[in-house]
């Protein structure tokens, strides 16, 4: 690709989305675009697979057609495009002949950049007539795994895309999905017929995603636990049963939680008014099935609650990647029990045997619902799990985003002593047994079966006295997680050994092991490193009110909230504070489109917040908010501004702390203010005087605190803004 060509991409997604770099992979992604050559995209979900076609469409002749699965995913797609000023139209089956002929004639005169329909449509002769009257040359097909028998989305519509390479013999053909096995990636390849495709392969890894897995101990509890660190965020709770889904729904409710309940159950109008709802941010908390997610595309889920086991990694990854779309930290918490794994194994086996059912899924299905079973019992970083299984390798020593590697749970002492007890009692039962009875064995128990078989003589009978049932059955799950330990057996799954659990025994390797949460008070959850740096200056007050502008705008368009603006964007508007169109062009996701239709009343906004605050606007910001890095910097507060809060600690006077940290008061004051916020300090005596802090609380009270200007003006404007605005965040 030419030089000049690459800058173009460059200029036209810096125009129209307001991006300033590319995402991994998708440089080539465009490229290959571009150089005319077949393409299979495989990039996890919110990588920016849609941004791979659209940028080279804008910077081609002719049309672009997308091939899409769901009306409501290519109606998002469609409205995101034009607030972004992109020409993009679908045609589907909602239009009436005249609109449909109108739009047909629009692409007839190259007036549509993008053009998205279903893939049944894409094939009908008078349609394909249509495109080929209009000289199109590039197709995209999104969620390319649908053709796949072997994908977990199979649509038999989509078997019909190869017609695509049949009737344009000279058109290219891109594939994008996020599904990453080898078999379904060659049979995408082979079924749209590409040439010489080039196949651009992403990491599996979601950096921003935090993963939790708990044992399920105490549900409400723990789900409540999980909302309240989520308060006025999104998010999805997913059940294994309908009646769960009401039962929990019933009981959120009740606890002031607001909650709406999904499953297949629900009539049709039903489940639309849920899902609009949670799209146009009138609620924001779902409590549902599996059933709920396809076509969901609000980027900004700030968590995924698991309440049950899924049955697959495959179904994990999928719906806990619909938190965080929009690259920001998200949350997936999972709540496991042994229990879970029999649900399903009941649930598979009762559906195998209806009549009618081909039950030759079953074996497959119940591997699948193993290897879940046993990621949720791991004791192997939650993202290092997830992305080998996938395939791929994890170099990071540790994700600083998952329970295990942020210390959430305790390292059991002396792990690989207990490690050798539990592999040599396999080996002593010349490993033919399962889990229950080598733990019993370890455990020293008298059952008949135990005795039977002479383990009571054994060498590690009661090895493991002592210590409670649940403890050495988790550490065994927890062994096998780790790969030192294996299961076999199809009928009656048995211990076995691998070279992994001789070389623990010989003291070649050593093996890690963590207590199991139980009703006691956890340590608390710490946050995630991206969370912490994604936040960092930033106004929360300021995001709130943008948020609510956001809805206002969306409302007033019928458009989803995120479609006007993402919260990154609002984050980096509520950091940098910008006072004027320009100043606010440099925030992230800000393109010119979007900046002449809504920059104005978000300006306003800022503004009169900045101004009633007294905060400082048109702040400097070092770098762009897009995803942070992995391993990003894990202390909060960074730099300066850590040195500050240790002297705040020590009541230090607000001129020592600008004296050594050679720092403006305006910006001492803002870092005083948030230092109170968060620690909360018994008395703000250093700074404030209690007659002063009497009176801001007495005006307080009557004026309220939403905003600092009246509460000057009902002092009359003898207390300073910077004093009000301390004894406010004591208040609050
Ligand atoms: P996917 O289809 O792979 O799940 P999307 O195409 O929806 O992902 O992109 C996820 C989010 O990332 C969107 O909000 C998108 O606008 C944003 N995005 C995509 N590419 C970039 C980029 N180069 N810079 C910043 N943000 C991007
Ligand atoms: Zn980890």
């Amino acid at each position: 690709m030419a030089a000049a060509q690459l800058q173009d991409l460059t200029r036209i997604i810096e125009h129209h989305w307001g991006y300033r770099s590319f995402r991994p992979l998708q440089e080539r992604a465009m490229r290959a675009v571009l150089d005319r050559r077949d393409s299979l995209v495989v990039l996890p979900t919110g990588g920016g697979k849609s941004l791979c076609y659209q940028a080279p469409a804008m910077a081609q002749a002719g049309t672009t057609v997308v091939a899409s699965p769901l009306i409501s995913l290519m109606k998002d797609q469609v409205d995101s495009l034009q607030a972004c000023g992109v020409p993009a139209v679908q045609i589907d089956s909602s239009l009436s002949a005249d609109e449909k002929f109108a739009r047909e004639i629009d692409v007839q005169q190259g007036a549509v950049k993008l053009l998205f329909v279903s893939p049944e449509r894409l094939v009908l002769p008078d349609f394909g007539n249509m495109l080929r009257r209009a000289g199109v040359k590039t197709f995209a097909i999104d969620e390319a795994h649908c053709i796949s028998h072997w994908g977990h989305d199979f649509r038999p519509e989509y078997r019909q895309l190869r017609r695509i390479k049949e009737w344009f013999p000279d058109a290219t053909v891109h594939g994008y999905t996020a599904t990453a096995t080898e078999q379904v990636r060659n049979d995408i390849c082979q079924q749209l017929g590409l040439k010489n495709p080039e196949v651009l392969v992403g990491s599996f890894d979601r950096p921003n995603l935090a993963y939790r897995v708990l044992p399920r101990y105490d549900l409400e509890n723990q789900v409540a636990e999980v909302l309240d660190r989520h308060k006025g965020e999104a998010g999805i709770i997913y059940c294994i049963r309908r009646k769960d889904v009401n039962e929990l729904t019933e009981t959120l409710n009740s606890m002031g939680y607001k909650s709406l309940g999904y499953h297949a159950g629900l009539s049709p109008d039903e489940r639309k008014r849920v899902q609009e709802a949670f799209k146009s941010e009138t609620c924001d908390l779902i409590v549902a099935t599996v059933a709920f997610g396809m076509g969901i595309d609000r980027s900004n889920i700030r968590f995924v609650l698991h309440t049950g086991m899924p049955k697959s990694i495959e179904h994990y990854q999928q719906e806990t990647g619909r938190a965080g779309r929009d690259g920001l930290e998200a949350e997936c918490v999972l709540l496991h029990s042994g229990s879970d794994a029999m649900t399903w194994k009941f649930i598979m086996e009762k559906s195998a045997s209806e009549p009618g059912v081909d039950a030759s899924f079953l074996p497959n299905a119940l591997k699948h619902l193993n290897d879940m079973d046993r990621y949720s019992r791991g004791a192997v970083c939650r993202h290092r799990a997830l992305v080998e299984y996938f395939g791929q390798r994890y170099e990071a020593p540790s994700c600083m985003a998952c329970d295990l590697c942020l210390g959430d749970r305790e390292p059991v002492p002396e792990a690989t002593v207990i490690a050798q007890k539990i592999l040599s009692c396999v080996a002593r039962v010349k490993e033919r047994f399962g889990v229950n009875h080598v733990v019993s064995v370890l455990r020293g128990e008298n059952g008949d079966k135990l005795k039977q078989q002479g383990h009571d003589q054994l060498s590690t009978y009661g090895l493991l006295k002592g210590e409670s049932k649940d403890d050495v059955r988790d550490w065994v799950h927890q062994l096998l997680g780790q790969g030192l330990l294996v299961q076999t057996g199809s009928e009656y799954p048995v211990l076995g050994l691998n070279d992994a659990s001789w070389e623990v025994m010989k003291k070649q390797r050593t093996a890690k092991l963590f207590q199991t949460p139980r009703k006691r008070k956890e340590k608390e959850t710490s946050r995630s490193g991206v969370e912490k740096t994604s936040w960092e200056g930033v106004d929360r007050g300021l995001f709130d009110r943008l948020r609510e502008v956001r809805r206002e705008l969306a409302a007033d368009r019928g458009l989803p909230p995120y479609l006007v603006f993402s919260d990154t964007t609002l984050r980096d508007l509520a950091r940098r504070r910008p006072s004027t169109l320009p100043a606010m062009r440099a925030v992230y996701g800000i393109g010119d489109k979007k900046l002449e239709e809504w920059g104005h009343e978000f300006l306003k906004e800022i503004r009169a917040y900045c101004d009633d605050m007294d905060l400082s606007m048109d702040t400097v910001v070092d770098s762009e908010p897009a995803p942070p890095p992995r391993r990003a910097a894990v202390s909060e507060p960074t730099g300066m501004k850590a040195v500050a809060e240790d002297l705040f600690r020590d009541n230090a006077a607000v001129e020592d702390v600008m004296h050594q940290t050679t720092r403006a008061r305006s910006t001492v004051m803002g870092w005083l203010a948030d230092f109170i916020r968060r620690e909360h300090p018994a008395s703000i005596s250093a700074w404030v005087s209690d007659d002063v802090y009497a009176r801001v609380a007495a005006a307080a009270k009557q004026v309220g605190m939403e905003r600092l200007k009246p509460i000057f003006e009902a002092l009359e404007g003898k207390i300073p803004y910077d004093e009000i605005r301390l004894v406010v965040s004591h208040l609050t």
